[in-house]
């Protein structure tokens, strides 16, 4: 067997154009574009890069862009009051801080300061506890957009049982209640799960998001199973390159999977298309109205 490659670049590129569209409509009605405020803290590389691919896919899909850029020694202090700045601007619908803070922040007095309804990121523990009851919030863009790929691809998840390998907050926790909530019967394990193979071949769907590069091997998979590979990992190669690797040992997957997702190409370009389109509900919700059907 040769799985299905399921393609995040067109599924992202679909996503981003229908979040164009409702910008625009939003922009006809509110007279302002949706805007979206990142906050990046000192020069990581990678964090950097993110940010820059953000601000372009913000631009690019009409909305406003606001960039705070702050000096790695900025006083948490600071940052708080530059969160509860954005959180009193009006024309801000979304404020991503991006992550990893320096370590004299504390992440999560950070992250909880941003106004629930502004965070496009859906990391407060008030969107957390809303998708949790099943509630309307704003979901974790990572999950969101795991799951986007996998209903394109499977139609209804009802009844399927899948796996989630991972239970970070952004991660592993969110897409286990979202599949919970597409009516699948979902396992999620961990670090200290036994017999993760056996526990992985039980499963119609594995979403892998451990961020250790090929753990999980094609012969742990079910034949025919749809593969979500979150993990991205740069590892250096025997001639010194680095490259890019996902959790699932994609070779041997190909050959016993039913589609799966590459790395890159998969889940990684889904994740901006979902913080756009995150702001665009944000920006309907914030001013009255209902978010768009279809996004
Ligand atoms: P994380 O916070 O480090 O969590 C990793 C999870 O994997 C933990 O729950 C951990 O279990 C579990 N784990 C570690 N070793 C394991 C093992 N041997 N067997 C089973 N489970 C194991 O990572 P994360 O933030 O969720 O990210 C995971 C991966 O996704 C990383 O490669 C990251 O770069 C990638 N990622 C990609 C995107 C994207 O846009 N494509 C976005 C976010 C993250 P314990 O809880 O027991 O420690």
């Amino acid at each position: 067997m040769t799985a299905k490659l399921i393609d995040g670049r067109a599924a992202a590129a679909r996503l981003r154009a229908k979040v164009a569209e409702f910008a625009a409509e939003f922009r006809s009605h509110a007279g302002r574009a949706p805007g979206l405020a990142v906050v990046l803290v000192g020069e990581h590389p990678p964090s950097a890069a993110y940010v820059r691919s953000k601000i372009k896919a913000t631009l690019e899909a009409g909305m406003e862009s606001f960039e705070h850029r702050l000096p790695v020694e900025v006083s948490q202090d600071d940052l708080l009051a530059l969160v509860a700045r954005l959180n009193a601007d009006d024309s801000v619908d979304g404020i991503l801080v991006q992550l990893p803070l320096p370590p004299h922040v504390d992440d999560q007095a950070v992250l909880t300061r941003v106004d629930p309804t502004k965070d496009v990121d859906g990391f407060h523990p008030i969107n957390a506890g809303l998708l949790a009851t099943g509630l309307d919030g704003l979901v974790p863009c990572t999950p969101l957009g795991c799951l986007m790929l996998l209903q394109d691809e499977l139609g209804d998840l009802s009844g399927l049982d899948a796996v989630v390998v991972g239970r970070s907050n952004i991660v592993g926790k969110p897409m286990a209640q979202l599949l919970l909530r597409a009516s699948c019967t979902v396992t999620v394990a961990h670090s200290r799960t036994r017999n993760l193979p056996d526990v992985v071949r039980r499963n119609d769907i594995v979403v892998a998001a451990v961020g250790r590069p090929e753990m999980i091997r094609g012969h742990w998979l079910k034949p025919g199973a749809t593969v979500i590979d979150v993990g991205q990992e740069r590892v250096e190669q025997l001639d010194g390159s680095r490259k890019l690797l996902g959790d699932v040992a994609f070779e041997e997957a190909l050959e016993v999977a039913g589609a799966i997702t590459p790395v890159p190409g998969g889940v990684g370009p889904m994740t901006i298309a979902c913080l756009l389109r995150n702001t665009v509900v944000a920006a309907y919700r914030r001013n009255g109205r209902t978010a768009p059907e279809g996004l």
